[in-house]
């Protein structure tokens, strides 16, 4: 079965990735595997690039080198006005390996107590790159306009979902079903440019298929 990596062990990422691909008819027969499930449960190179692009090229190029297999992988990340473009690329390690999601987001709303509603736009970027071991390398960026909110609402999604409310709606992230997040998100505005460019090179994203297939190629 032709197999894609999704070079994430990120659980929120690796579901709204999953429902993106899933609507794409020539990826049905494509096994999807993470880097765990590929048998890689350890992995995580090391995020050297000066912005999300670089990141996500990074990571596309390491996962598939890793695995022999063609990947997808996204860099993602909240930047917002008032805290100069922050938490942005360190989105994920801002506070220390160690802060919760939870911690983060009450971290955020503490320093924007005083901000009025003209002071607290933001937006989510998410570029998305997809490699294959012959070389092949596409990358495309995607955004999600809107604010963060005073206090965190909703229990779907993942990361910053709670405090961030997009432009024309008066639900935050979190409190949209993950297939109304999954319309307007970053990753879906990343995904409308890069799935048509990754329809032509099926031909060779479908020519690799997990060892444990038995029909490797
Ligand atoms: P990285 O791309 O793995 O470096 O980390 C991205 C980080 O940005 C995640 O761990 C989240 O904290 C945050 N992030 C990215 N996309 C989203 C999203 O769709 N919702 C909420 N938080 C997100």
């Amino acid at each position: 079965m032709p197999t894609l990596v999704i070079a994430t062990n990120n659980t929120g990422k690796r579901e709204d990735m999953r429902l993106l691909l899933g609507e794409v008819p020539e990826l049905r027969g494509f096994e999807l595997l993470t880097m765990r499930e590929a048998g890689y449960p350890d992995w995580d190179p090391e995020e050297t690039g000066a912005d999300f692009t670089e990141n996500a090229v990074i990571k596309a190029r390491s996962a598939s080198s890793v695995t022999g297999l063609p990947a997808l992988a996204d860099d993602s990340g909240l930047c917002i006005d008032a805290l100069d473009g922050g938490p942005g690329l360190k989105s994920a390690r801002w506070l220390g390996a160690n802060a919760s999601d939870t911690d983060k987001n009450a971290a955020i709303l503490e320093r924007m107590s005083g901000l009025e509603p003209g002071e607290r736009g933001a937006h989510f970027v998410c570029s998305l790159a997809l490699a294959a071991p012959d070389g092949l390398l596409e990358v495309r960026e995607g955004f999600c306009h809107g604010r963060i909110v005073r206090a965190p609402a909703g229990s779907q999604g993942f990361g910053y979902d709670p405090i961030f409310m997009p432009d024309g709606f008066d639900l935050t992230l979190a409190q949209m079903s993950v297939v109304e997040k999954n319309a307007i998100s970053h990753r879906r505005a990343a995904w409308r440019e890069l799935a048509p460019i990754m329809l032509t090179h099926i031909h060779i994203i479908s020519g690799f298929a997990n060892k444990s297939d038995g029909n490797f190629v």
